[in-house]
């Protein structure tokens, strides 16, 4: 006697039908390849993540550095100009971040 397998039960991308993931990589019906559960992908997402969030930490803490420096006394443009564009990367790095963890 086998030991029952768990249905993986998931839909195809290309034509939408019920299969068993668990047991089949392709679908029975239209043959295209289905999109299962791989963990090194999200072991990649979650690497990507884990980089871009400690690149948000320095950008935005040297972004701060360049606003207040900007900031004293009168204002130096160029300054501000560099730490609105760090604040701005660490802002993308941060929606990157969020964008790969979400699903
Ligand atoms: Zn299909």
């Amino acid at each position: 006697m086998r030991p029952p397998i768990p249905a993986v039960e998931a839909t195809c991308p290309k034509c939408g039908q019920l299969v068993d993931s668990g047991r089949t990589t392709y679908c029975p019906n239209c043959g295209g390849a289905l999109i299962t559960s791989f963990p090194a992908v999200s072991i990649l997402k979650l690497l990507g993540a884990i980089c871009l969030g400690l690149l948000v930490l320095p950008l935005g803490a040297a972004g701060a550095c360049f606003l207040i420096f900007s900031m004293q006394g009168r204002i130096e443009w160029q300054l501000l100009g560099i730490a609105l564009g760090l604040l701005s990367v660490a802002a993308l790095c941060l929606w990157g971040v969020i964008k790969l963890l979400k699903r």
